[in-house]
């Protein structure tokens, strides 16, 4: 087996385990790929251990990949942020974006998106521990924000998304995440209207995943336990 084979057996292992423990159905948690950095073969390698959701920070990089791995039909998330000069290509190649966090780029993305291509799926990014350095939606202004966005035609709006401060303690991780998740209850309670499918909770990587599902989150995140530490990158990195 090769190496990612391997990892990507483990990072399974992982979930499951942390499923198990947390009384969750594996299945209830799926696995988001995050290719940044990585070349083609990387990802080619993935998919054919039947990886096909692949997550990607860079448009400009993500989309010479999308182009390449056309041939083996791919789901690719838009994991980083978004600027609007950048939204017309996030329509037209992303089935996923998880960084909305402005009304403006999600009024964009959903002009933009292709009439052929059903809508583009989309998360709020909310910046849950209020850090300054980061994107993301302050929790308090996520209501507003998802009954603004849910309404958009082109646009189905699926949930929360988040990238807490790294910390090593897992009960610290999985408080933060608790607080998105009941952010995320409460905006389910709310009902915005046009809200269809409100099932989403990207939260988790490649250091807290565990902290993540135990705290209730449907789709982690996973770059370095699966294709190894990336090089450090020069411009633009945020996470
Ligand atoms: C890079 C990145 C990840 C993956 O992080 P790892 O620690 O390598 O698993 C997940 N989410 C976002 C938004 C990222 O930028």
């Amino acid at each position: 087996m090769t190496m990612i084979a391997d990892k990507l057996q483990s990072v399974h292992a992982r979930i499951a385990a942390a499923c198990a423990a947390a009384g969750r159905d594996p299945r209830s948690v799926a696995l988001l790929a995050v290719s940044k950095t990585q070349g083609p073969q990387a990802v080619r390698e993935a998919a054919a251990q039947g990886q096909s959701a692949f997550g990607e920070n860079y448009i400009q990089e993500a989309i010479e990949k999308i182009l390449t791995l056309a041939d083996l039909h791919l789901q690719w998330h838009c994991i980083g942020p978004v600027q609007s000069n950048k939204t017309r290509l996030v329509a037209e190649h992303f089935s996923w974006v998880h960084t909305v966090d402005r009304l403006k780029i999600a009024q964009r993305l959903s002009e933009q998106r292709p009439a052929h291509l059903p809508p583009l799926q989309v998360c709020l990014q909310v910046n849950i521990d209020g850090s300054d350095s980061k994107a993301g939606v302050p929790p308090g202004e996520a209501l507003a924000l998802a009954r603004q966005v849910a309404v958009l035609s082109r646009l189905e709006l699926r949930g929360l998304m988040t990238i807490p401060q790294p910390s090593k303690d897992p009960a610290l991780q999985k408080a933060v995440h608790e607080r998105t998740r009941r952010l995320f209850d409460q905006i389910l309670l709310a009902q915005p209207p046009g809200l269809q499918r409100w099932d989403t909770l990207s939260m988790g990587m490649t250091d807290d995943l565990e902290a993540a599902i135990a705290a209730g989150s449907t789709l982690v995140r996973v770059g370095t336990a699966i294709f190894g530490a990336r090089p450090r990158l020069t411009r633009g990195e945020t996470a």
